[in-house]
């Protein structure tokens, strides 16, 4: 398994729900949280490791140390937004080295179904809400370069560039990044 990076196609995927919380689906979760915690990242989304399933993993301390702050969110869905709109610096881990403010709700009540298959609701805000929806975003195929305003977005076009090129340079040499068996 491996994090791919913007422009793979796999990021555009919009993800099925789960039907089936499986050995699969578990194995899944082990190892997109040992990736996250690898890249030091707070969140990771299955499409960003070319699966199209609705499975998200989060520790919003992004700290192996802090379990009770990690997340494991199967077919999540944002029930609630509120508390307006704060502007604040992300990254994505499928967009090594690019930060740019977002404007993303200050809280948010989501819905999702845990490892065990017990049905969860839980309010947070600040950055935790921050991750919850930019990780719910990649089950849809929506990346925080669509979401970050012209500002941004024109600021970044060097990076994005950067990266177009890398992937049709790895194309090109047929080393085409893993996923792209994913349902596209
Ligand atoms: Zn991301």
């Amino acid at each position: 398994m491996k994090i791919l990076n913007y422009p793979h196609p796999a990021l555009r995927v919009k993800a099925r729900p789960i039907t089936s919380i499986d050995a699969e689906v578990q194995k899944a979760a082990a190892e997109m949280l040992e990736l996250m915690y690898g890249h030091e990242g707070l969140g990771l989304a299955a499409p960003q490791v070319g699966l199209d399933i609705q499975l998200l993993v989060m520790n919003f301390a992004g700290d192996h140390e802090k379990p009770e702050l990690e997340c494991v969110a199967i077919n999540p869905v944002i029930v609630e937004k509120k508390g307006g709109l704060i502007n604040d610096r992300e990254g994505c881990l499928s967009f090594p080295g690019l930060y740019q403010n977002v404007r993303r709700h200050k809280t948010v009540v989501v819905k999702y179904f845990n490892l065990l298959g017990e049905e969860k609701e839980m309010t947070a805000s600040d950055l935790a809400a921050r991750v919850w929806q930019h990780e719910c975003d990649h089950l849809n195929g929506t990346l925080f370069i669509d979401v970050m305003g012209s500002l941004g977005l024109s600021r970044s076009q060097k990076d994005l560039e950067k990266f177009k090129a890398d992937f049709e340079k790895a194309k090109k040499k047929g080393e085409l990044p893993p996923g792209l068996d994913a349902k596209l």
